[in-house]
């Protein structure tokens, strides 16, 4: 089947998604059992580029309620540390659930099963809720943002929000041999493998507001008055990403699925409608690369360290700095090694991604590729609660 990739623009965001889920020709899904996941996973307010826009995902239940599926359901499970129900108010799908009478699900609370990745190089299974099997089809409805680990968080790298509970920082610990990376990060390479059986059948990518910089979560909202349709989440992608102003070949996640032969990146091998559809191109401010560090007590040997994993560090010392009194070290500053070619700090640092490995004798090390804020944390103090 070819790639179809439908973009509409408009005010409303109800009416842009019914625009361009009007034009999409749906499969056969009388009797099925529909399963919608959009990115509901923090607390934030519709419109705040964090979380997909509600009005968004009323217009896919509208819509797929025609089709006389059997069920339909509202599914997330949020990111480690946030309470689910705080986050389904906050980000109103619990009145979209209401106003349409379907489920809500927060698959946490689910019981969890394992599914086998073929060919998996860094990633051999994942813990899923047990739920995804009762469910014919899948609906990914991310929004448009870029991100500081992957530079992009579209439909194929929202499904991550459909791993259990702490299965989703599983994904930044990995530590594979060169020879099996060969210069891609493991969580790329980690994303395009669970791509390979958490593939969704529909994406519908929120770009009413999307996300500049340093998404998914620091990063600013970018108004665009845009949602993007399509029957191939990578394709989907690669025409959101493209929108956005980035070469989908330059998304290492999207590149490395397309390889795995999930789908179609290049464009003009893609049917998208309608025709003038780069006129709504808009490019989006990437993610920092370069960064200052606010704390001058914060001591950071820096030598070779990628922006994903300098982006974990800034985000780590917002969130984080004040709990870490234990971690002063005699100078009463706080140490931090980063990088592939560090070679020297002090015993205690702290040292953050799989890169600084070959110091860890010289402190505490943070296993990931890049690790994640709250991992970081869980290392440091494993037993309290943050
Ligand atoms: S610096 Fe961090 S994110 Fe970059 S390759 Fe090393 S461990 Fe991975």
């Amino acid at each position: 089947m070819s790639s179809l990739v439908v973009v509409s623009k408009g005010n409303d965001p109800y009416l842009t998604a019914q625009k361009a889920l009007l034009q999409f020709p749906l499969p056969r899904l009388e009797g099925k059992k529909i399963l919608i996941k959009p990115n509901a996973a923090r607390q934030a307010c519709p419109g705040s580029g964090m979380t997909t826009h509600p009005s968004v995902v009323l217009a896919a239940i509208d819509h797929l309620k025609t089709t006389k599926a059997d069920k339909i359901v509202i599914a997330e499970s949020c990111i480690f540390g946030v309470h689910a129900l705080k986050a389904f108010r906050m980000t109103e799908m619990e009145k979209v659930a209401k106003k349409s009478g379907v489920e809500l699900i927060d698959l946490d609370h689910t019981r969890p099963t394992e599914m086998i990745i073929p060919g998996g190089k860094v990633l051999k299974k994942i813990k899923v809720s047990k739920l995804l099997k009762d469910f014919d089809f899948v609906v990914s409805i991310p929004v448009m943002k870029t991100h500081m680990h992957t530079r992009v968080t579209l439909s194929i790298k929202n499904m991550k929000g459909l791993l259990w509970r702490k299965e989703k920082a599983k994904l930044h610990q990995l530590h594979s041999p060169k020879k099996i990376t060969k210069g891609d990060k493991e969580l790329d390479i980690a994303i395009s493998e669970m791509a390979s059986v958490l593939f969704p059948n529909l994406s519908i990518i929120d770009g009413t507001v999307g996300m500049e910089g340093m998404g998914p979560a620091y990063g600013k909202a970018k108004k665009l008055g845009m949602v993007v349709v399509g029957n191939n989440p990578l394709s989907t992608d690669a025409v959101a990403s493209r929108l956005m102003g980035l070469d989908p070949e330059d998304i290492p996640h999207l590149r490395l699925s397309a390889e795995r032969g999930l789908g179609e990146i290049e464009l003009n091998k893609i049917i998208i409608k309608p025709q003038g559809y780069l006129k709504w191109a808009v490019p989006f401010e990437p993610p920092p690369t370069h960064f200052s560090i606010p704390f001058p007590d914060v001591m950071v040997y820096d030598q070779g360290a990628c922006s994903a994993c300098l982006s974990t560090l800034l985000v780590f010392l917002q969130d984080h700095y004040s709990k870490l009194m234990d971690y002063r070290l005699s100078d009463k500053k706080i140490h931090i090694g980063i990088g592939k070619k560090i070679k020297t700090c002090p015993e205690g640092t702290i040292l953050i991604g799989n890169c600084t490995s070959k110091m860890k004798g010289k402190g505490i090390f943070i296993q990931g590729c890049p690790p994640v804020a709250s991992q970081i944390m869980n290392t440091l103090y494993p037993f309290s609660a943050q």
